[in-house]
């Protein structure tokens, strides 16, 4: 499990509509467990939820994640229009290489955005958006 915070303020950014497909993945997060599908007909692995496997269209099963893994990539966002976003510039948007195999987008959060560099070991957290949609996150893993 990781740590999830509920923000101290209303959430006014965009908000995923949970659906038959992606309800558990959502649910998970506000649990501080991260989601990814595996196919126990191939072993194919993928991110974001779909109702068949990409591989080979078998009906894919969860896999809870260790939630740690690397910017695959990333860019630092310096300007954006919408409130809820523009309070928080300039901050990281990231392609993260989860342990497992498959790339997710998120947030680098906790440091400095200067800081950030392809490779970075990061662990996801979670933000509880709604009652039923904790968002991951991405930070830095302390060095030991
Ligand atoms: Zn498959």
């Amino acid at each position: 499990m990781s740590d999830v915070t509920t923000p101290t303020e209303e959430w006014t950014k965009p908000l995923p509509t949970p659906d038959d497909v992606n309800r558990d993945y959502w649910q998970a997060g506000t649990e501080g467990r991260l989601l990814i599908q595996a196919c126990p007909h191939c072993g194919h692995r993928q991110f974001y939820p779909r109702a068949l496997c990409t591989s080979c269209a078998g009906e894919p099963e969860w896999l809870e994640c260790t939630g740690r893994g690397t910017v695959h990539t990333f860019t630092i966002v310096r300007q954006m229009g919408m409130r809820a976003f523009r309070n928080e510039l300039p901050y990281v948007v990231a392609m993260i290489e989860l342990d497992e195999g498959p790339l997710i987008m998120g947030n680098v959060t906790d440091c400095d955005p200067e800081s950030v560099r392809i490779g970075l070991p990061v662990e996801v957290h979670f933000i509880n958006a709604a009652d039923d949609v904790g968002v991951p996150m991405w930070r830095p893993v302390p060095a030991r």
